[in-house]
């Protein structure tokens, strides 16, 4: 039976990507070995990362000035390398979730934070709107998107100040206004890559601002000065983003994966609106695209476990909801059909027929 992947991450992927990695797992470029045994400097590894790189680039139009890198230790290790190199008295954040007020947390090692606002009494079933950005603060986080509760900035926020933003989980998925930011990160294994490669995206000269002294492997200077290269990189999660950097290029580019994903997310947010079983988590104008969360109506609770097996039996795959929302999440990222969505709809509506 045809499988249809909704997990939140590490989550679907390409066919042809996936392949194209395993292909060069097996055989890097006809050279007879493993792209898992030749050396980072080797000179058939130093294009992939000047690919990677250049796609970056050019499919999110990122203006001169800024560098494009590749490390490890995920999106977490972000949240503090962000205020190791950029906080030098105060910074702002908004707290729309757990990966928000993991960042918080970090930033507050290093000087002042100030959170500007926060949905947490709501379970961040919304993303706040009024609030105030300190014009002195040296930047201005936020969450694009809210992978765990399924709420999403799509639209460019205006700030005073520098932003910093987790893409983790929407990169690639729209065009970025990249002049906005400071720097942009995320964790490749939401909707670029594999687990095990982290991307950061960073304005060269807002580097070198702050007065602490910071360890070379955390310092991103290090990392741009070296072209990812200072020390060994994750060189086949690397490679497998670079082919999907390709995959995205040959399928239209940011602008036609947010078409999709918009189209993918209208048709799934329909069912969850008519269908009598189901109701949507959170405020209708802040819903995700990627990350579509929904419960059963307090009047079906109860079917609840049979709904999520019957889904399993249909070949729907992880769409449980995490455990802080309970119900069920459907993670639609780039490489999700919108074929896929629908064999969730008729699930879904065959699951009403039979109640
Ligand atoms: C998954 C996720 C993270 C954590 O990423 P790791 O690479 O596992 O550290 C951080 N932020 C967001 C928005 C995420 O979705």
């Amino acid at each position: 039976m045809k499988k249809y992947n909704f997990n939140a991450g590490p989550s679907i992927l390409p066919r042809e990507v996936i392949e194209a990695t395993a292909n060069a797992c097996l055989d890097f470029n006809g050279s007879g070995l493993s792209l898992m045994e030749i050396s980072h400097r080797a000179k058939d590894f130093q294009p992939v990362v000047d690919e990677a790189v250049a796609l970056f680039k050019e499919l999110l139009e990122i203006p001169e000035g800024y560098a494009v890198i590749f490390l490890g230790g995920g999106a977490s290790l972000q949240f503090c390398q962000v205020p190791y190199n950029f906080l030098e008295k105060k910074a702002a954040y908004l707290n729309t979730g757990v990966w928000a007020k993991k960042a918080i947390k970090e930033a507050k090692l290093f000087g002042e934070v100030v959170e500007v606002a926060s949905s947490a009494d709501s379970n961040y079933t919304f993303i706040p709107k009024d609030y105030v950005i300190p014009a002195d603060a040296d930047y201005f986080h936020i969450t694009t998107n809210n992978t765990i509760y399924g709420t999403e900035i799509r639209k460019e926020l205006d700030s005073p100040v520098p932003m910093i933003a987790d893409m983790s989980s929407d990169i690639f998925s729209r065009p970025v206004d990249v002049s906005k930011y400071n720097c942009i990160y995320g964790g490749a294994q939401k909707n670029l890559s594999m687990a095990g490669v982290t991307f950061v995206i960073v304005k060269e000269d807002a580097l070198g601002k702050v007065s602490r002294q910071i360890p070379t492997m955390l310092d991103y200077r290090t990392h741009v000065d070296k072209g990812s290269m200072f020390n060994t990189p994750p060189v086949v999660p690397i490679y497998c983003a670079l082919q999907n950097l390709k995959w995205i290029k040959a399928n239209g580019g940011v602008t036609a994966m947010d078409k999709r994903a918009n189209e993918r997310a209208a048709i799934l947010y329909d069912e969850i609106d008519r269908n009598k079983l189901f109701r949507g988590t959170v405020q209708t104008e802040d819903r995700s695209v990627m990350n579509i969360c929904f419960v059963m109506n307090d009047e079906y609770k109860d079917l609840e476990a049979e709904f999520m097996a019957f889904a399993t039996q249909k070949g729907m795959v992880g769409v449980k909801g995490h455990r802080s929302v309970g119900g069920f999440r459907a993670s639609c990222y780039n490489a999700m059909s919108v074929e896929g969505v629908k064999a969730l709809v008729e699930t879904m509506q065959e699951f009403e027929k039979a109640h």
